[in-house]
């Protein structure tokens, strides 16, 4: 039995791409816009490499470098699709979120960078397998991709799935893997970030509570934190987000149809 995750082909702007390829190489590895790519054995000499596509990509034919046996270029297709939009205000103290706060500047650029390390961290492993499951089962208040307008002025799209909850309800691993960051960021409040293989990471924002440490081994289904509105947050809810070759996707794209 071959450990693989399962994705649904997505072939849109925050989407996914899986693309079969034949190889004699016993490790081969892909790559896009020089990112590494998840890649998995389906059966000898057959492979599958899933491609995140990131949410702002102009449709169009776009190519996966493979480096097997030898060295091919595979070129495949990303379709447009339009997403919603939201609109959401922020009044009170919680207008610093957006008002360029010159005071958090350098925290924020700080924060930047470590983010975006966790997010693009590639650690050449399978940790889990299988299909996610849901960090929390309740409402989703809000779907990924949608266009986002803080009082008015549009933002960076949605870049997760946001559910509902009452701060200290318990939140939960998506999936296997192990623990690459927790912290406190002023955006995204108390956050985790679990690594699940070959550039596969879950994250978890605006917690009130974080019961997991740095490198500790996560189960599927583990309660690692509890729900809270840490960070840009206009009350209590779970913002989940996933990523694949340092890019967000639709988490979604990772559930058992049902
Ligand atoms: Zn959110």
């Amino acid at each position: 039995m071959i450990a693989s995750v399962f994705v649904t082909n997505n072939p849109f702007p925050g989407g996914v791409v899986v693309i079969n390829f034949e190889d004699a190489n016993s490790n081969p590895k892909a790559y896009y816009n020089s990112a590494q790519l998840y890649v998995q054995k389906l059966k000898k000499n057959q492979w599958q490499a899933i491609v995140g596509i990131p949410l702002l990509t102009n449709p169009g034919d776009k190519e996966i470098r493979i480096d097997g046996s030898s060295t091919k270029i595979l070129i495949f297709k990303v379709k447009s699709h339009t997403y919603g939009e939201q609109h959401i205000i922020f009044s009170g103290e919680k207008r610093k979120y957006i008002t360029q706060d010159i005071t958090q500047t350098e925290r924020i650029d700080r924060e930047r960078e470590i983010l975006k390390k966790a997010r693009k961290l590639f650690s050449d492993t399978e940790l889990s397998d299988g299909f996610f499951v849901l960090p929390i089962y309740s409402t989703v208040t809000s779907a990924f991709g949608l266009r986002r307008l803080y009082n008015g002025v549009e933002s960076i799209p949605h870049t997760g799935i946001d559910f509902a909850g009452k701060i200290g309800d318990p939140v939960k691993s998506t999936a296997t893997g192990k623990v690459i960051l927790v912290g406190d960021y002023f955006y995204n409040g108390n956050s985790i970030f679990i690594d699940h293989g070959q550039g596969l990471i879950s994250s978890y924002m605006h917690l009130s509570e974080i019961t997991v440490k740095y490198g500790q081994k996560i189960e599927q289904g583990d309660v690692i934190g509890a729900i809270g509105q840490s960070g840009r947050a206009t009350g209590p809810h779970l913002h989940w987000s996933v990523f694949m070759n340092g890019t967000v996707i639709n988490p979604a794209l990772l559930l058992e149809k049902k």
